[in-house]
C-alpha cells in the first residue's frame, strides 16, 4: 500500500520577509542592494556558456582581490571555512609537519584541519589580542628543519589583530616551507599581495570585507602548491575538495567538466561585489576601512571605550573594544537591546574573551560613514 502524507507543517509558515538590519559584527556584512540585484537575476546552468564566461571573470576579478596572477583562483562553493579545509586537506599529508601560529579561533581551527588530516602541527603561541611574533616562528622553524607548511591567520576575527603577512611568508620560505595563510576577513579590507609577498595558498570568505552573501570561499594557489597538490602521493581525503578534480572544472582546460553544480546566483553576487571593489579600487577600499575606523575609534573614545589591541596591529575592520566595568554584567542585554532597538548587530567576544570584548565590524559596504554614526548613536542611547 502507497503510504499517505501524513507528517504536516505548521500551517502559519508563509514566506520569510526578515527586517533589515546593520550588521556590524564579525560578519557577515552588509549586503548592497546592487549585489542584491545581481544575485536575484535567472538562473543559468552551471555549464552554460554565459555562465562559464562569468567565470573567467570571476577568476580574473579574485586575480585583482588577492594580487595575483595564480592560475588556480576561484571560488569554493562553500563558506570560509571550506576554503580553510580546502588548503589543508589538498597539500598536508599524514606524517607532514605544519608550523600553525595560534593568537586567537581561527589558528585553533588551522591545527584541528592538520591533526584531522594526520599531519603534525607544531604550534606558535600568541596570546589573544596580539599578533603572531615572528621571531617565534623563526626560532620553531630552526628547531624544525622537516616542517614543510607554516600557517597562519592575517586577520584575526576574535580578536581584531593583523599580522606581518609579509614577514612570516618571507621566512617561511627562507626555511624552505610553504605557507598556507587565511585572509578571510583581511580580503579587501587590508592590503594584501600574494604574489609579492609569496603566499602559496590562501582563502578567503564572500561575506566580510567583499561584502557578498555568504556561502563562497575566494582561494588561490601558487605554482608550487598545484605541483605540491599534483604529485601527492596519498588521495586528497575529501572528494567534494579534492582540487585535483574541481580543476578540470574551473580550469576549462580541454572543456569544462561536471564536478558539483556550482551555487550559480551567488556567483553573480560575489561577481557583481568584485566588480564594486574593482570600480572603487583596491587602495580607496583599504584607504576607506581606515578612515572609517577612526572615525569609530574617536567617537567610541568619547564613550570611553578603549581598545584590546594595540594601536599598530589594529585591524580597522574588526574593532575589538573592552567593555567598560560597569557593563560587563549587562553586556548580552545591550547586544540584544541594540539589536530589538536599533536592529543594529555587534559581535560578541569568543573564547577567553567572551564577556570582555564586543566586536564592532566596519568591512566592505558596511565601512561606511553612515553606518559608524549610526553605530555611536545607538551605543549612546542604549548605554
Ligand atoms: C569568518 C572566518 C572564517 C570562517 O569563515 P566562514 O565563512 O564562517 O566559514 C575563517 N577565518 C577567519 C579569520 C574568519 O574571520
Amino acid at each position: 500500500m502507497t503510504p499517505s502524507v501524513r507528517i504536516k507543517t505548521d500551517l502559519d509558515i508563509r514566506s520569510f520577509h526578515p527586517q533589515s538590519k546593520t550588521l556590524m559584527g564579525p560578519g557577515p556584512s552588509d549586503v548592497s542592494a546592487r549585489v542584491l540585484k545581481a544575485l536575484g537575476q535567472t538562473t543559468l546552468g552551471h555549464l552554460d556558456p554565459d555562465f562559464t564566461d562569468l567565470m573567467d571573470e570571476l577568476k580574473q576579478l579574485l586575480g585583482y582581490a588577492f594580487q595575483t596572477d595564480n592560475k588556480l583562483t576561484f571560488a569554493v562553493s562553500a563558506p570560509g571555512s571550506a576554503g580553510m579545509e580546502t588548503a589543508f586537506v589538498n597539500l598536508v599529508e599524514p606524517g607532514d609537519k605544519v608550523i600553525v601560529c595560534i593568537n586567537g579561533v581561527f589558528g585553533s581551527r588551522m591545527k584541528e584541519n592538520v591533526e584531522r588530516i594526520g599531519g603534525i602541527a607544531v604550534v606558535v603561541a600568541d596570546e589573544w589580542g596580539s599578533p603572531v611574533d615572528p621571531e617565534k616562528v623563526e626560532t620553531v622553524l630552526k628547531a624544525n628543519p622537516d616542517a614543510k607548511f607554516v600557517a597562519f591567520v592575517h586577520a584575526e576575527t576574535s580578536t581584531g589583530v593583523l599580522s606581518d603577512a609579509a614577514t612570516l611568508c618571507r621566512l617561511a620560505r627562507e626555511h624552505g616551507c610553504m605557507s598556507i595563510v587565511d585572509t578571510v576577513t583581511s580580503l579587501g579590507g587590508s592590503p594584501l599581495f600574494v604574489d609579492d609577498w609569496g603566499i602559496d595558498a590562501v582563502y578567503s570568505g564572500s561575506q566580510k570585507c567583499l561584502s557578498a552573501p555568504p556561502g563562497l570561499s575566494p582561494v588561490s594557489f601558487s605554482s608550487l602548491a598545484v605541483k605540491t597538490i599534483r604529485e601527492r602521493k596519498t588521495k586528497v581525503q575529501s572528494w567534494f575538495l579534492d582540487l585535483n578534480l574541481v580543476m578540470g572544472y574551473w580550469d576549462g582546460q580541454g572543456g569544462r567538466t561536471y564536478h558539483h553544480t556550482a551555487p550559480v546566483n551567488a556567483m553573480y553576487a560575489l561577481h557583481e561585489a568584485l566588480v564594486m571593489l574593482q570600480e572603487e579600487g583596491l587602495d580607496a577600499a583599504w584607504a576607506r576601512h581606515t578612515a572609517m575606523h577612526e572615525r569609530l575609534r574617536d567617537g567610541l573614545q568619547e564613550l570611553g571605550i578603549d581598545y584590546l589591541v594595540n594601536p599598530e596591529s589594529r585591524l580597522p575592520q574588526l574593532n575589538s573594544v573592552l567593555i567598560p566595568d560597569q557593563y560587563v554584567n549587562e553586556e548580552a542585554a545591550i547586544r540584544r537591546k541594540l539589536l530589538d532597538e536599533h536592529h543594529l548587530e555587534i559581535g560578541a567576544g569568543l573564547g577567553t574573551l567572551a564577556g570582555k570584548v564586543w566586536r564592532i565590524g566596519l568591512m566592505g559596504y558596511g565601512a561606511s560613514q553612515k553606518n559608524v554614526d549610526y553605530c555611536l548613536q545607538a551605543l549612546r542611547q542604549v548605554l
